[in-house]
């Protein structure tokens, strides 16, 4: 038989015909890689041989022997096919049952030797019995031989099905994990050695078992302390690879050219002073990494992080006045119009109260049309097309806007700034997008400043925002008074309502959060989607019976608090009607917003000082923390209330974390730990395979990827020492590209 590689069709290596190929692509499988790296999920202990005499009910066993009898026949209702055979061995003898796998009877012929491993199970006159076990017919040289391995471990002796730790795969309706050991077992056996791509050096420094020797392993290990190896192995070359990658982005970055923004440090000095607050220190630190950065001529790559409230709005601003000093364009962009409306909001104001530096001429675009405010602090409404215009001829400063500024039509004449609001929400490949983006044909790359109010864990940070250099504030501005946060067991519901009532009544406002929109159809974190991923979880979310926008806002308005003036907000309205409702909030002519994750982000209404979440244990770490940040943002005392409808979900694990939690950080790491990355980052995509999102749950293998690749590409930026390890690392970009 012809070696095959692991690019080689599958069809070559299984015949065109083979009725696994449809099965095997039903998993996204084609290849010789892509089935060879489609890992077991667990493994069952099969390895030792029991005699028919030490079997006992309940066990997990392999037995070995001569099948003495067997025949096909059907159940009472004709419906289903049963296989029963009789095995023996030198202690006695004991049946063996398949239901609707006829076939069964075609492989296993009276005379021949076998193993069997399944549960044991008892039957109707106390006879035990092996149900559906799985089965391999032994060839001569298998039993009993001498020498022929351990007498009592099927290992080393080529099985594949029982009598050894077997593997069990995610599986897919008509393949099971029999079907897939079976064809990696013979792709496996007609495999040319794998070659090692991982540096001599790291391998040998970490102890892990080397590739040809791994994926063997992985799929038939010896022992389960193999397979854990061979495990291991793979989580660390992709967060290997992802390091790789990062420093060699950086150092691409590193390369470029960006267009220096030096400050007048005088200018800086004379904008603090003229703030109505003093900046905090970590303030001040991350004001002065960003213009140690952007003052030199290569492009900064940083991500300023803080919780909510922290203040990294009016950092970003002066970073973006700074770079209209030098006739310099600003992107600043945020996740919803909302957001990007009260940026430019803020920005108006400030450089009003810092008369040292000229006003720049700032603008903000939305879906329906667009706004320019002038040097003398006067608002015009303008067209799209009309604002394009003006953009495109520089003669904008600062423009404010989602994340669609850059995607779509709007060109800069000279971008020198890029400003991200809460960036993790773009996901990773967008922010490589929008950086490709801002950068002109041969011309400088913008300088690049993301912010995020989600604490991201220190693993995640290390790899998957590890080209960033990062930025913390850590302290929220002085006189904030912690929130009290309670979780409320549905008893304690009418006393939340009543304290609501009277905090409105002194002249603050409240939020309630709801985990979606409508009573039935829509799915909270699917909003606006209908696929069938959404339609399932709709089902799912029904049964929980979760509250929706709607009824909650009916039910309030009416019954609650009719007294009181409401309004709705969620994902299904319109930009207008949602600025809208916020403006009337904003103004106070709103004393209760009910709401989905909408206000998740940035939304500041320092006069609100309630935060109601319904069906708290709904929700993520990061979202409840960001829920939580939306209140005590001014002076007043604030609360957050963490719904639960049942006694049991205040006990939930989760929402003690929050109460528990010191800090933002703290809380992430939690996240982390309890619900893992995918839940951590949510809908967002990072590109990243599998097997290293659940190694990002193991930081001690972060640490050691990132010393590895630092190693490396320390000793050899180009790898042309290591032309394979150069291969891989085109793959995987190309894959977390393609994402
Ligand atoms: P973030 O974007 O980090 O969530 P913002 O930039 O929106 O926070 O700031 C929250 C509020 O705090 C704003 O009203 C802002 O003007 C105010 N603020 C920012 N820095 C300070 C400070 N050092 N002292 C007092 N108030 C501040
Ligand atoms: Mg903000």
């Amino acid at each position: 038989m012809p070696q095959v590689a692991l690019d080689t069709p599958l069809f070559e290596v299984l015949g065109a015909k083979s009725a696994f190929l449809k099965r095997l692509e039903r998993l996204g499988l084609q290849t010789v890689r892509e089935l060879l790296w489609h890992f077991p999920s667990r493994y069952e202990d099969f390895s030792k041989i029991y005699s028919v005499a030490e079997l006992e009910p309940g066990q997990q066993a392999t037995i070995q022997g001569v099948i003495e009898e067997i025949h096909v026949g059907h159940s009472w209702r004709k419906h289903m096919s049963i296989v029963e055979a009789v095995i023996a061995d030198d202690t006695g003898s004991v049946r063996a049952v398949w239901f609707n796998q006829p076939y069964v009877a075609n492989v296993l012929k009276v005379g021949r030797r076998a193993n069997f491993s399944g549960k044991v199970s008892i039957g109707e006159e106390s006879d035990l019995y092996l149900s559906h076990p799985a089965y391999e017919v032994l060839h001569l040289a298998d039993a009993d031989s001498p020498g022929g391995g351990d007498r009592r471990t099927g290992a080393g002796r080529g099985m594949k099905h029982t009598a050894r730790l077997v593997p069990v795969y995610p599986e897919t309706r008509g393949l099971t994990s029999r079907g897939i050991r079976f064809v990696i077992e013979a792709t496996l056996r007609r495999i040319a050695p794998l070659r090692e791509w991982i540096p001599g050096s790291v391998l040998g420094k970490l102890g892990f078992p080397e590739l040809d020797h791994a994926i063997r392993t992985i799929h038939f290990p010896d022992t389960v302390a193999d397979a854990a190896a061979a495990r291991r192995r793979f989580s660390f070359e992709d967060l290997f690879l992802l390091q790789i990658e990062n420093i060699r982005e950086k150092m691409k970055l590193a390369a470029e050219k960006a267009p220096a923004i030096p400050a007048d440090l005088d200018d800086v000095r004379a904008i603090l002073a003229e703030l109505p607050f003093a900046l905090t220190e970590s303030q001040k630190r991350s004001l002065w990494e960003i213009i140690k950065d952007i003052e030199r001529p290569r492009p900064m790559n940083r991500l300023l992080q803080g919780d909510v409230g922290s203040g990294k709005t009016v950092v970003a601003a002066i970073a973006a006045m700074l770079a209209a000093e030098q006739g310099l364009q600003t992107a600043f962009m945020a996740p919803t119009e909302i957001l990007a409306r009260q940026h430019f909001l803020t920005m108006k104001k400030l450089p009003a109260a810092a008369r040292a530096v000229r006003r720049p001429v700032i603008g903000l675009v939305t879906g329906s049309g667009a706004t320019v405010c002038y040097e003398d602090g006067l608002e015009e409404s303008v067209t799209r097309p009309a604002m394009a215009k003006k953009v495109a001829a520089g003669g904008i400063a600062i423009v404010f806007g989602t994340h669609a500024l850059i995607q779509k039509s709007i060109a800069f004449r000279n971008l020198g700034l890029v400003i991200v609001d809460e960036q993790h929400r773009f996901g990773v490949r967008q922010r490589a997008e929008l950086a490709a983006n801002a950068k002109k044909k041969n011309g400088p790359v913008p300088h690049f400043l993301s912010m995020s109010a989600t604490p991201i864990p220190r693993t995640l940070m290390l790899t998957v925002f590890g080209d960033l250099d990062l930025s913390l504030i850590t302290e929220l501005p002085g006189g904030r008074k912690p929130i009290e946060t309670k979780i409320v067991p549905p008893p304690e519901r009418a006393a939340v309502y009543d304290f609501i009532r009277a905090q409105v009544r002194e002249g603050r406002q409240a939020f309630v959060i709801c985990p979606r929109i409508e009573p039935e159809e829509t799915d909270p974190n699917a909003e606006g989607g209908a696929d069938t991923a959404a339609a399932g979880r709709t089902a799912l979310v029904k049964k929980l019976d979760l509250r929706s926008v709607k009824e909650e806002f009916e039910k309030l308005s009416t019954k609650v608090f009719p007294d009181l003036r409401l309004a709705a907000l969620h994902g299904e309205m319109k930009g207008k009607e949602k600025e809208e409702v916020m403006r009337r909030f904003k103004a106070r002519e709103i004393d209760v917003i009910v709401s989905t994750s909408v206000v998740e982000v940035g939304v500041d209404i320092p006069n609100a000082s309630i935060m109601m979440i319904e069906g708290a244990d709904r929700f993520g770490l990061a979202q409840l923390y960001q829920f939580r940040g939306r209140v005590g943002r001014g002076e007043h005392q604030s609360y957050c209330y963490l719904m639960a409808d049942s006694a049991e979900r205040a006990a939930n694990a989760r929402l003690k974390a929050i109460l528990d939690a010191k800090n933002g950080f703290e809380l992430a790491e939690k996240d982390l730990a309890l619900r893992g990355p995918g839940q951590f980052f949510g809908e967002v995509q990072t590109g990243l395979p599998d097997v290293a999102m659940s190694a990002l749950q193991d930081p001690e293998l972060v640490k050691k990827s990132r010393e590895a690749a630092v190693l490396v590409v320390q000793e050899d930026p180009r790898l042309r020492a290591y032309p394979l390890l150069a291969k891989r690392l085109q793959t995987f970009r190309e894959a977390i590209h393609r994402e």
